[in-house]
């Protein structure tokens, strides 16, 4: 059985009446599972059963393993309940009366038991003095929740259970090992069949899959090591057109770029406050350095987890006046990061990371036109990559948490926050204001986007940070001739080659736009006869002189074979040529997924291929 120890946060009482309607009808669901379960096994002890992003879970403690083949049984019972349509009724109870139901094993249950509902009881004696207790009582079955639910058990439109992991209680190994039962559920039975349709499309799509189908990398935990992917010469081609694209985008938005070591001493990260403990679990351990095999250690070096403090150094590597800002700096910088071993996944989560990194330090005054910069390369790649949906998640900080969970600066916050909401609010961008999920630093922009068959991805994330330069004592000379401490804007819209690779090869289901194609043109030759040879390789030689990366395939295998392979290779332009298109200076032309367009001239043919990947056509 996987595991599954991710724990969400508590949610506060505050944070669950955001909770949405499809997350209500979710965590409603997992009230019904228990009572289900509750039903066929009154034993059961139930934990914690949150909404999660792809439906709900609930912890269960239960000596019968249960296994898919339950989940039949399990539904059935559901049915029953759904049907009853039973109503969610809240109760207050005090915190004597929850502590004595607990007892009596009442909670998360259908009738008094001979043992305590021990998790419940422990999850009632951690809620907070003050904080009001509350149960949820659909028909028999009794729980201890904050709720929010939907009105009766008749909402839930659809549901389905989907797997089992396990998971220890709170997530702490030391607790015991419980079963986290998984399921999903809708509105109705449409949205459902979409979604599980979804599912087995993106399966169909899988970028390992077909990562390893076109040769595009190699994963080689042995040698090179988990979550160090190694470009293979067609993924290469992909990364090293998306460094393209960023540089001349950027070139023409005025940044400079730069190039950095990919390690630095110790007190790099302890200026950053990445060290020692802030980041450190995410980091590589040190690399040590002594001056004799049995001395102490001298030095301490860490691979960079991120490029920021680099870059930070190279600010104060020269002299700044307020002539020298917006200084935009940029780099394809690659980083490390030590993610635990069971969570890496392909090209998704990865412990090597090459950035489309970049720090625009500015002045309060230039900040919001940078950052509307920035937000409008986000939408100039949207739209290169036919990305039509997406949000901009914008996280900011909460005033009682300064000092703590946020750096204690209350007007930093106020002015920074303001001027991220008016140029989102301006720029007619699709955002969404989340509290109190601010990074440490400075409030901060997730950019989730959906692939073209609906799945969610978070590519990139965007920060303001107030803090750190400050740290590293960046100053600017201003008019006043005073020093001033830049603003400093994080920001990376193609994410790392890894995830934004990752999520272009489901996204397009490895059929490349010609500007991103591996292999972006073949010339096959209906047989290997010399003189149809020569002008075969005349018509790739003159691609290549132009950068194009041609191919050709002059072997005597039948035609129809060579033109299979160039498909299946999913080479996009295929121009098949004969005795009558050398006689006549044309080519056939094909186009993956199009298929034969016919016989056209030659120049006509090369020239718009050239435009086609110029104009980066989708
Ligand atoms: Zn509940
Ligand atoms: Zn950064």
């Amino acid at each position: 059985m996987e595991s599954d120890n991710k724990q969400p946060e508590r949610k506060s009482l505050e944070d669950r009446n955001k909770m949405t309607d499809l997350e209500r009808i979710r965590h409603s669901c997992a009230h019904v599972m228990a009572t289900a379960i509750a039903k066929l096994w009154p034993d059961a002890q139930f934990a914690a059963g949150p909404p999660v992003e792809t439906g709900f879970y609930y912890d269960v403690d239960l000596e019968h393993r249960i296994t898919p083949e339950d989940f039949g049984t399990i539904e059935a019972e559901m049915k029953k309940v759904i049907k009853e349509n039973q109503t969610f009724e809240k109760v207050i109870v005090s915190r004597d009366q929850a502590l004595a139901d607990a007892q009596k094993g009442r909670l998360a249950a259908l009738a008094e038991r001979d043992v305590p509902s021990k998790f419940k009881l422990d999850i009632v004696q951690h809620i907070p003095e003050g904080e009001p207790i509350s149960y949820y009582k659909n028909g028999e079955f009794v729980d201890l929740c904050a709720g929010p639910h939907v009105m009766r058990t008749g909402n839930i439109g659809a549901y389905k259970l989907t797997h089992v992991a396990s998971a220890y209680y709170k997530g702490d190994e030391k607790n015991p090992q419980l079963q986290r039962i998984y399921g999903t559920a809708f509105k109705n039975k449409t949205e459902m069949e979409a979604y599980f349709k979804m599912l087995e499309e993106a399966k169909r799509r899988d970028h390992r899959k077909i990562g390893t189908e076109m040769g595009l990398f190699a994963l080689d935990p042995e040698y090179t090591g988990p979550g160090l992917p190694l470009w293979l010469p067609k993924g290469a081609a992909i990364a090293e057109e998306l460094e393209k694209l960023a540089k001349e985008t950027e070139f023409l938005a005025g940044y400079v770029r730069v190039k950095t070591p990919h390690l630095a001493k110790e007190k790099m990260y302890l200026t950053s406050g990445h060290l020692p403990l802030l980041y450190a679990d995410s980091m590589f351990p040190p690399m040590e350095l002594k001056e004799a095999a049995d001395s102490e250690v001298v030095e301490r070096y860490y691979l960079k987890a991120m490029n920021c403090p680099h870059h930070h150094r190279i600010f104060a590597a020269e002299p700044r006046s307020y002539r020298d800002l917006p200084l935009r700096l940029a780099e394809y910088g690659t980083c490390y990061r030590y993610e635990q071993s069971g969570e890496l996944i392909g090209l998704m989560r990865v412990r090597s990371l090459n950035m489309n990194d970049a720090h625009i330090y500015c002045t309060p005054e230039q900040f919001a036109q940078e950052f509307n910069g920035v937000n409008e390369m986000y939408l100039k790649y949207f739209k290169i990559f036919g990305i039509d949906k997406y949000v901009m998640r914008f996280s900011t900080h909460d005033p009682s948490k300064l000092g703590q969970k946020f750096v204690d600066e209350p007007e930093l916050w106020k002015q920074t926050e303001d001027m991220v909401r008016e140029v989102l609010k301006k720029s007619g961008i699709n955002y969404l204001e989340v509290p109190n999920e601010a990074a440490f630093y400075g409030p901060k922009i997730d950019v989730q986007v959906w692939s073209v068959i609906g799945r969610e991805f978070t590519l990139a994330t965007n920060q303001v940070d107030f803090a750190v330069p400050r740290k590293f004592g960046l100053t600017y000379r201003d008019k006043d001739n005073t020093e001033k401490t830049p603003l400093c804007i994080h920001r990376a819209p193609l994410g790392t080659h890894e995830r934004f690779i990752g999520f272009l090869i489901e996204h397009y289901a490895g059929n490349f736009p010609l500007w991103l194609a591996p292999e972006q043109v073949r010339v096959v030759t209906i047989n290997d006869e010399e003189p149809l040879v020569d002008y075969a390789k005349s018509i790739v030689n003159e691609l290549r002189a132009n950068m194009v990366r041609a191919e050709g395939d002059y072997s005597s295998d039948k035609i129809n074979g060579k033109i299979l392979r160039a498909e299946e290779a999913k080479v996009h332009t295929m121009l098949v040529v004969g005795a009558r298109d050398m006689e006549t200076g044309n080519v056939s032309l094909r186009v993956h997924g199009k298929g034969n367009l016919g016989a056209k001239p030659k120049a006509e043919v090369n020239a718009d291929i050239l435009a086609s990947i110029r104009e980066r056509r989708p």
